[in-house]
């Protein structure tokens, strides 16, 4: 992992200052990775996309921000960077307070990964019939993605595990032919044969 000076981010509503890490470059060895896409790898930080303001509570793109690099010992006296946490990234999706598809799609993927709940231990009892929110918000990331994209169409067919819906997941899955996706496919295909809705590490072993 390559890491050069630090990120200084500004907020742009109060102009409050936060340290990010500046991550050249990275990779996934020795990496956890979870059915529904999220992941923990200790040579790629998960950097924030959005962020929160520690002094406003101003939602924000990170990449969209004034920022700069600084060597100063000072930045470490600044606070970090933030990712945004579960109400945050609800409230967002209701005021709207992104750009276009792409976004949506990221902040809602967010959403159902807080709601999951990784803590890196299988998670009981996913995709819960009761739980408005979760609903909706699995519904309304379906209907954002699209079965021409192989990645797109792993993701749709873990949420409808998640949703109990196991029939449209074999359906979704057998539809991936993509080599890199093969073990992840089998695994998923295994866990929906024995009707468990629950989050899962992959096993790559
Ligand atoms: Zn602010």
């Amino acid at each position: 992992m390559l890491l050069g000076h630090p990120l200084i981010v500004i907020c742009p509503a109060c102009g409050q200052e936060h340290r990010q890490t500046n991550l050249l470059s990275g990779n996934t060895f020795g990496g956890m990775f979870w059915s529904d896409g999220s992941s923990f790898s200790p040579m790629m930080p998960d950097l924030p996309y959005f962020s929160v303001c520690s002094t406003c509570g101003h939602f924000f793109c990170v990449k969209r921000c004034e920022q700069y690099e600084s060597s100063d010992e000072s930045v470490y006296e600044l606070p970090s960077l933030q990712h945004p946490d579960r109400k945050d990234l609800s409230d967002a999706l209701t005021r709207r307070l992104f750009e276009g598809k792409d976004e949506e799609i990221y902040l809602r993927t967010r959403l159902w990964w807080s709601m999951n709940n990784t803590n890196g231990q299988e998670r009981e009892n996913q995709g819960r019939s009761d739980d408005k929110a979760y609903l909706e918000n699995a519904r309304a990331l379906l209907n954002l993605l699209t079965t021409n994209n192989q990645y797109e169409l792993l993701t749709m067919a873990e949420l409808h595990r998640n949703l109990r819906e196991f029939d449209t997941c074999l359906s979704l899955l057998s539809l991936i032919d993509e080599k890199r996706l093969e073990e992840r496919k089998h695994q998923i295909e295994e866990a929906c044969r024995k009707h468990s809705s629950n989050t899962f590490r992959f096993d790559f072993s």
